[in-house]
């Protein structure tokens, strides 16, 4: 069965779905998104997607074509529609299209574009790599240097995630003047051997993980130290335990980086823990 998507104001069959070939998301990746997981029906930390939606916006002058409540509604409704009970909802808003293809951005009135669309993912969370751990690669970070923002300029994490099915690994770690900045499509983390959850502080090295905000706020309120400043792959590979997260994955362990397992190469209780502790109290404020 096709999906029903939603493009500008109307939900459609995925078939029937259309942009402009001059659309400037298409022609200068002009444009961001974001991924909202579904558990049980329900959106998982809406609020803070529709928040850094408005901060991606912002950051780039462009227009916000809905409300929180509109959004709210689009989501509650394609996920309606495609009978999803878990899964991913895509979103994606593009500074649109005045018909021909230049540089400058187009008028102030120029429509954007807006698009979503649902992938269905029984069992998102009950995801069998999580007992396993993901196996990691290092690789330069070779972005631009507003990783703050969530556009859809994806070709280098695309990339990389490459580099690492090549060396038959899960994912790609990002390392810049010998720090680690992040996953591909993830916060990277480390425990140190006394206990200490150390991830990168925010920047505009990074993206502001939606996932990142709430697992740093559970382990606080769970008395476990958080200390967030850089590190290096050396340090990760000494490191008790390391781990990723993301709205996609939650909280995923690494047990393995550049071939060297972390600690004994199985997956750490920490990480198992704060999973736990994540998708719980997120199942509970899901809406
Ligand atoms: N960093 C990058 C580069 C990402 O693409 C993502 C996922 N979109 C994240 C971090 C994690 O962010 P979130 O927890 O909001 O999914």
């Amino acid at each position: 069965m096709p999906r029903t998507v939603y493009v500008n104001g109307e939900y459609l069959p995925e078939t029937e779905a259309r942009v402009s070939i001059f659309d400037r998301g298409f022609l200068f990746a002009d444009g961001v998104y974001e991924v909202t997981s579904v558990l049980d029906g329900k959106l998982i930390d809406f609020d803070g997607h529709a928040a850094r939606l408005q901060r991606s916006l912002g950051e780039l002058q462009m227009a916000n074509p809905t409300t929180r409540e509109a959004l709210l509604e689009i989501h509650r409704e394609l996920v309606r529609r495609n009978d999803i009970t878990d899964g991913l909802i895509y979103l994606q808003v593009t500074r649109g299209s005045d018909g021909d293809r230049d540089f400058v951005f187009p008028a102030e009135d120029t429509p954007p574009t807006i698009v979503l669309f649902t992938q269905d993912k029984p069992g998102l969370a009950d995801n069998p790599v999580a007992r396993k751990g993901f196996k990691i690669i290092s690789i330069e970070d070779q972005r631009w240097a507003r990783r703050d923002i969530k556009t859809v300029q994806l070709l280098y994490p695309s990339m990389g995630k490459m580099m690492a099915k090549a060396a038959g690994c899960d994912d790609a770690w990002m390392v810049e003047d010998g720090f680690v900045t992040e996953g591909t499509s993830n916060n990277a983390y480390i425990v140190t051997q006394d206990g200490t959850i150390v991830t990168r502080q925010l920047s505009n090295d990074i993206l502001h993980g939606i996932t990142r905000a709430a697992v740093l706020r559970f382990a606080r309120e769970a008395q476990i130290r958080v200390e967030e400043r850089p590190f290096t792959i050396e340090e990760a590979q000494a490191a008790r335990e390391a781990f990723i997260t993301s709205a996609s994955a939650f909280v995923m362990p690494v047990v393995e980086i550049d071939g060297k397992p972390v600690s004994d190469g199985n997956v750490g209780k920490m990480a198992t823990r704060i999973r736990e502790i994540y998708l719980e109290e997120m199942r509970k404020a899901a809406v």
